[in-house]
């Protein structure tokens, strides 16, 4: 995986929340360069589609094209995705809430998650359930999602 250069500022506390299934809602966020910094920023690789999911949140609100790239399985990878944080009308990312995380099988899963964010001066919530496949290179990407 190639080092991204996010166009924002790398954060103390990652924007992911540390996400997860049942998480209290008083936890803590961890620190961005334990949670998904060492992945945005190539040092490892996501273990688990629930892994990656948050670090492709954290992603979006950092601007971090490439790795959304990288982290997309290429059959539906967008030509055109302009990620830009700082863009007018782009969204600002407010918060991930994870619903549930089924490993369906070694090189599958689903993550159901829920992603506010504001445009407009309005909130929206983004309600998805995402497939994830893992690569013969080992490699979580995400395929495709339902938005409900
Ligand atoms: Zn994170």
């Amino acid at each position: 995986m190639n080092a991204d250069t996010p166009r924002a500022a790398r954060p103390v506390d990652c924007p992911c929340g540390g996400a997860a299934p049942n998480q209290k809602p008083a936890a803590r966020a961890p620190r961005y360069a334990d949670c998904c910094g060492r992945f945005i920023d190539g040092a490892a690789v996501p273990a688990t589609a629930l892994e990656l999911i948050r670090s492709r949140y954290t992603a979006y609100a950092l601007g971090a094209e490439a790795y959304l790239r990288a982290t997309w399985a290429p059959q539906t990878c967008p030509a055109d995705l302009d990620v830009d944080p700082a863009a007018e009308g782009a969204p600002r990312w407010l918060g991930l809430s994870i619903k549930r995380h089924e490993q369906c099988d070694d090189d599958h899963a689903i993550v159901e998650f829920v992603a506010r964010y504001k445009t407009g001066g309005r909130a929206f919530r983004l309600h998805e359930t995402s497939r994830f496949e893992r690569g013969g290179d080992g490699r979580w990407r995400y395929v495709d999602g339902d938005v409900s």
